[in-house]
């Protein structure tokens, strides 16, 4: 008996094993990156003065499973700033010190339906921000995390990037200052959300704080590396540090599934029905719960913001690949 459900147990791990060899994800993205590469539709950010100094042609993909099996093409190892895809890390740390019941009550997880960086919405919304990734709520959300001052909030925010990447990341001094020398609308929106009483320590602080979590740069290969420690409940596949309890990764992903793709969340949830984060340099990194996290570089973006062939590439494959998170019948 004890024979036969030793050898039951050997077949069963083979069986398993053949089985998950089937997920090669490499044959996907080459097709993604062959029916992709050559379009050229989009504008590069320019908002940001030294956001328009890169090249349209950039375009890199890598899926990083959730056990951490990574699978790359194109140039993925060219670097970019975070920008807005520094929000969601920004929104673990807070996650993780304050719990879910006072994020929702201090930031917010109602879209807003209007540009990431609207003044009106901040005006507008019941709460007057609206949700942790549009900037109001992103800069909000950095006031609230908690340090004893300015230079160890810092350190807990770049850590923790560090954490979620499995790497040493660096802030990209160029994008930083250029955007430092242009942010008014942000500092605007900031005193704005403070009038409101929705701002949770000194504008000017946070304001910079903010403007250097969205110059880290970083390489597409760890945007998903980023994107994996969600798809496997908030560990870290490469390093295995659990970074945000399992119970809390819910709530980050329900934010960026309403609001990760700015005012054209809803059409995204639509078409591709995976929770995902873009930034205006060009990255998008989206989550596939229990199987992977798929990050796309490519800098030309649609007038939402969002990388053009970024959301080509990954409803490709997420239609390939059968992830969207509400098909229930034929997974495989
Ligand atoms: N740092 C940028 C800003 O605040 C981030 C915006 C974005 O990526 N959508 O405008």
């Amino acid at each position: 008996m004890k024979k036969l459900l030793i050898s039951l147990t050997i077949i069963l791990s083979i069986i398993a094993h053949f089985s998950f060899a089937n997920d090669d994800y490499q044959p996907i993205l080459n097709q993604a990156y062959q029916k992709y590469k050559s379009d050229n539709k989009g504008k590069v950010a320019s908002y940001i003065p030294s956001l328009a100094k890169y090249s349209p042609q950039l375009y890199g993909i890598v899926l990083a499973t959730a056990d951490g099996k990574i699978y790359t093409v194109g140039n993925t190892q060219a670097k970019f700033p975070l920008e807005s895809l520094s929000k969601i890390f920004a929104l673990s740390l807070s996650l993780k010190q304050d719990g879910p019941n006072e994020i929702l009550d201090k930031i917010g997880a109602d879209a807003t339906g209007l540009p990431f960086n609207s003044v009106t919405a901040v005006e507008q919304s019941t709460n007057h921000i609206g949700n942790a990734l549009v900037n109001a709520g992103a800069m909000a959300t950095v006031s609230l995390i908690k340090a004893d001052n300015g230079n160890n909030k810092w350190d807990l925010i770049m850590n923790n990037l560090n954490d979620y990447a499995d790497s040493k990341l660096e802030i990209n001094q160029d994008v930083y200052q250029s955007e430092m020398a242009t942010n008014q609308h942000n500092q605007a929106i900031a005193k704005l959300l403070q009038s409101y009483g929705h701002f949770y320590g000194d504008t000017n602080e946070a304001v910079d704080l903010y403007t250097r979590e969205c110059s880290v740069d970083v390489s597409t290969v760890e945007l998903a590396k980023m994107g994996a420690v969600l798809a496997n409940s908030g560990k870290s596949p490469f390093n295995n540090k659990q970074l945000l309890d399992s119970k809390l990764v819910p709530y980050l992903l329900a934010e960026m599934t309403t609001a990760g793709m700015y005012d054209t969340s809803g059409t995204w949830l639509y078409l591709v029905g995976l929770p995902a984060k873009s930034g205006v340099s060009g990255g998008i990194v989206a989550i596939a719960p229990g199987k992977f996290a798929v990050a796309v570089y490519s800098p030309p973006l649609d007038n939402s913001g969002n990388s053009v062939r970024g959301q080509e590439t990954i409803r490709y494959i997420a239609n390939q690949t059968n992830s969207n998170i509400f098909i229930t019948k034929d997974k495989p």
